[in-house]
């Protein structure tokens, strides 16, 4: 039985699926810790030169969450126990050890930012992921954790262990790049929205004339039919 749930779909931000990558530490951790893991917040779409920026319905805060090539992603978590159904409580001594547990085995399989506290997401939720090596937020398992997993890290046994784990179950999740849909004047949404971001143009989610115009400019510039259609090839020289 798996024990990762995603459930940040109808979440305003960071509601995509996470990749596979992190699910297997999750769920690697989840097993070490005897929990169930839910995820509360999970990918956002990639904006080039829009890092740390909010862009309306589509990302929002550090790049951390975002899916990109090459990365494991983010993910903000509580976990439960899986007798009572009730979330842990690091304000609790024995669930904070848990979360302890927990946090030191997924830095054992390859997270390395993990971080927790009351005054930072609250009493339940931890985010794992990756990116620079460190510890916030201030909760008082959370950098004895770090540390410990950054030790059993060493070696890399239980990075590929964690990636087995997730060989027995199947994946709701993305593999490392979302897929962007073919685009074109007349489209709306989500992709405009980060085409238009990635561009520098005004971002309003519609794909109008001054969209198609830049779109043409970018595909002559790296020598592409400059037919303003944003297919896979487009989409790669906008980054
Ligand atoms: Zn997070």
């Amino acid at each position: 039985m798996k024990r990762v749930t995603q459930a940040q779909s109808g979440a305003t931000y960071r509601r995509l699926p996470i990749t596979a990558r992190l699910e297997n530490v999750l769920e690697y951790a989840a097993r070490q810790a005897d929990v169930n893991v839910r995820v509360t917040s999970g990918g956002q779409q990639h904006v080039p030169g829009k890092i740390g920026k909010s862009i309306k319905g589509v990302r929002t805060g550090s790049i951390r969450h975002d899916i990109r090539p090459g990365h494991m992603g983010a993910a903000d978590i509580v976990l439960i126990d899986r007798n009572s159904g009730s979330q842990l409580d690091m304000r609790k001594a024995t669930d904070a050890s848990r979360m302890g547990v927990f946090t030191e085995a997924a830095v054992a399989a390859g997270a390395t930012g993990v971080g927790a506290g009351v005054g930072y997401m609250g009493a339940h939720t931890i985010h794992v992921g990756d990116g620079g090596s460190g510890t916030w937020g201030g909760a008082s398992f959370i950098n004895g954790a770090h540390s410990r997993g950054i030790a059993r890290f060493r070696g890399g046994q239980e990075v590929k262990a964690a990636q087995n784990v997730g060989k027995s179950h199947e994946h709701v999740t993305v593999e490392s790049v979302l897929v962007r849909p073919t685009i074109k004047r007349g489209s709306k949404g989500e992709h405009v929205l980060v085409l238009q971001a990635a561009l520098g143009l005004k971002v309003d989610g519609n794909f109008g004339p001054e969209t198609e115009k830049a779109v043409k400019e970018l595909q002559k510039k790296n020598k592409l039919k400059a037919d303003g259609i944003v297919g896979p090839i487009t989409w790669r020289a906008v980054g």
